[in-house]
C-alpha cells in the first residue's frame, strides 16, 4: 500500500470533520503533534497501525448487532457477522484458544463478562437444575431471592493492588469489590516476587470461587501452570487477565508455563495495550464456558461496537504476522535495556529488573514520591505514570513508584541504545529533583528540564511517528 494513501485518508477525514466542527479537527491534529513529540513511556499505551485506526471510522458504527454471529436480535447483520467472525478467528488462531468473544468494549467489560460467565456456570446453572427450571424466569420468587443472595456471596482471590494487581480484581472502589468477598495475595517483601506457596496457603484458607492472576504493574513473568494447580487444589475457576501483556503472549515471548491460554479456564484482555489494537477488550475460553461468555451482551454489555470489532480483526491479523513476534521480543529487550541502564546509574527497581514490558522504579531511592517524580519527568518531556510499590508508605495517590513501559517506543522503532539514553535522561531528572514542602511539590531547575526535553525530542527525531501522515 502506498504511504501516500494513508496521508490522503487522514487528511480527507480531517477536512470532512473540519467542515462541521473545526475545533474537533484541530484537537485531533494537535493530539498527533503531541504524541509525536513526547517520549511516551506509559506502559499501557501504544500506537495502533493506520489500518487499525481507519477501520474504526466508518458506518459500522451505525449498526445495532446484539447477539452473536449468525444469532442476532437485529436484522441485516451479515457484514457485522463477517468482521466479528474474522476477529474471533484471528484471536483463536493467534492465541491457540478454542473460543474467543470479541465484543467487550474495554478491559473492565471483559472482566465483568468473565465474572458473570463463571457465576452463571458455577452458581446459577446448578441452582436452575436443582429447581428443575430451564431459565431464571421459571424460578419461584423464593428460589430467585435465594439465588440472588448466593450470587452475591462468592469469594475471589487476586493479586493485591500495591503488588501490581488491578482494581477490577475485586477491589472495593470497583464493582468487582462490591460483587465479591475479596482477598489478596501479595509479593515476597525480600524479592518482590510472587510467593506461590503463600498463594496456595491463602487459597486453602479462603477457598475462593475464582482465583485471578494478572497485573498492571508487576515486572515479572507469572507461572500460570502453578497457579492453575493451586486453583484446582481448592476447586476454584482460574482466570487470567492478560490486559497488559497480551502482546507478549501473541508474540510468543511468553510460552509454556508463562502462556496463560493453555492453563486458565478463562482469559481476559484489552486489545489496545501491548497487543497494539483498537481500544477494547476480549475474552478467551474453552468450550465449557463459551456459551455463558457469549451471553456477555446483553448480560453486562450494551450493543457491540462493530467498527471496533472491524479494527480488532485488522489488528489481530497484524499480530499473526511474523514481524509481530519480532516486535514483542524487542519490547522485552528494550525494557531490560532500560532496567539495566537505570540500575547501572543507581536507580532502585522493584524486583531488581524486568522480564516483561515494564519497569517499576522505586523513587524513594531518589528521596521523592511517585507524584513528584512523575511531574518532574513530565516537565522534562518524559511521559510516565506514578504507581504504588509493594507496601507503599505513600498510599495509592502519592505513591513511591514510577511505572515505565516500552510497547509504544518500540512501535516507533527505538532500540536498546535509545533505551540506555532514556535511562540517562530519567536518572538525570530524578537525581536533580529535590522534594518540596509537600508530597506533591518538588524543585527542578527549569533550565535542566528544558535541556532534557530537547534531548528527549532529539532521541525521537530519527523515529517519526506515523511517518506517512502529513497533516500539512
Ligand atoms: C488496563 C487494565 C484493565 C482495564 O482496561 P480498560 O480497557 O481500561 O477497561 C483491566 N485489567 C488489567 C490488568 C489492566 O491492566
Amino acid at each position: 500500500m502506498s504511504l501516500n494513501a494513508e496521508s490522503t485518508a487522514f487528511r480527507s477525514a480531517l477536512e470532512v470533520i473540519r467542515a462541521v466542527e473545526p475545533r474537533v479537527a484541530d484537537a485531533i491534529g494537535a493530539e498527533l503533534a503531541d504524541q509525536r513529540e513526547s517520549l511516551k513511556l506509559i506502559a499501557s499505551e501504544n500506537y495502533a497501525s493506520p489500518a487499525t485506526l481507519l477501520a474504526m471510522g466508518n458506518w459500522f458504527s451505525d449498526k445495532y448487532a446484539e447477539g452473536t454471529v449468525g444469532r442476532r436480535f437485529y436484522a441485516g447483520c451479515q457484514n457485522v457477522d463477517t468482521v466479528e467472525a474474522l476477529a474471533a478467528e484471528h484471536a483463536r488462531e493467534l492465541f491457540g484458544a478454542t473460543h474467543a468473544y470479541v465484543q467487550p468494549h474495554s478491559g473492565i467489560d471483559a472482566n465483568l463478562v468473565a465474572f458473570w460467565a463463571i457465576l452463571a456456570d458455577r452458581v446459577e446453572s446448578p441452582a436452575l437444575k436443582k429447581a428443575q427450571a430451564r431459565q431464571v424466569n421459571d424460578l419461584t420468587e423464593a428460589d430467585w431471592f435465594a439465588l440472588r443472595r448466593e450470587l452475591g456471596d462468592q469469594r475471589m482471590l487476586g493479586m493485591s493492588l500495591d503488588a501490581g494487581g488491578h482494581l477490577t480484581h475485586g477491589f472495593r472502589p470497583n464493582i468487582s469489590g462490591k460483587m465479591f468477598d475479596q482477598r489478596s495475595y501479595g509479593t515476597d517483601p525480600a524479592t518482590g516476587l510472587i510467593d506461590y506457596d503463600k498463594v496456595a496457603e491463602a487459597a486453602r484458607e479462603f477457598t475462593p470461587l475464582i482465583l485471578v492472576a494478572g497485573y498492571s504493574a508487576y515486572p515479572r513473568k507469572v507461572n500460570f501452570r502453578i497457579m492453575r494447580e493451586i486453583a484446582d487444589s481448592v476447586g476454584a475457576t482460574f482466570m487470567v487477565d492478560m490486559a497488559h501483556f497480551a502482546g507478549l503472549v501473541a508474540g510468543k515471548v511468553f510460552t509454556g508455563d508463562f502462556d496463560p491460554v493453555p492453563h486458565a479456564h478463562i482469559v481476559t484482555t484489552t486489545t489496545h495495550k501491548s497487543l497494539r489494537g483498537p481500544r477494547g477488550g476480549m475474552v478467551l475460553c474453552g468450550p465449557e464456558l463459551a456459551d455463558q461468555v457469549d451471553r456477555g451482551c446483553p448480560m453486562v454489555l450494551g450493543g457491540p461496537l462493530p467498527h471496533v470489532m472491524a479494527a480488532k480483526a485488522v489488528a489481530l491479523a497484524e499480530a499473526r504476522r511474523p514481524d509481530f513476534a519480532d516486535y514483542a521480543q524487542r519490547i522485552v529487550d528494550n525494557a531490560q535495556a532500560l532496567a539495566d541502564g537505570l540500575t547501572r546509574r543507581g536507580a532502585k527497581l522493584v524486583t531488581g529488573g524486568t522480564d516483561n514490558h515494564l519497569v517499576l522504579i522505586d523513587v524513594s531511592g531518589y528521596g521523592l514520591t511517585g507524584r513528584q517524580a512523575e511531574q518532574a519527568l513530565l516537565d522534562s518531556g518524559i511521559v510516565t505514570n506514578r504507581n504504588a510499590v509493594p507496601q507503599d508508605p505513600n498510599g495509592a495517590w502519592y505513591t513511591s513508584g514510577v511505572r515505565i513501559g516500552t510497547p509504544a517506543l518500540t512501535t516507533r522503532g527505538l532500540g536498546t541504545a535509545e533505551m540506555d539514553a532514556t535511562a540517562e535522561l530519567i536518572h538525570t531528572v530524578l537525581s536533580q529533583t529535590t522534594p518540596g514542602a509537600s508530597k506533591a511539590k518538588y524543585v527542578l531547575d527549569p533550565a535542566l528540564a528544558e535541556q532534557v526535553s530537547k534531548q528527549a525530542s532529539d532521541l525521537l527525531t530519527p523515529f517519526p511517528l506515523y511517518p506517512a501522515v502529513d497533516l500539512g
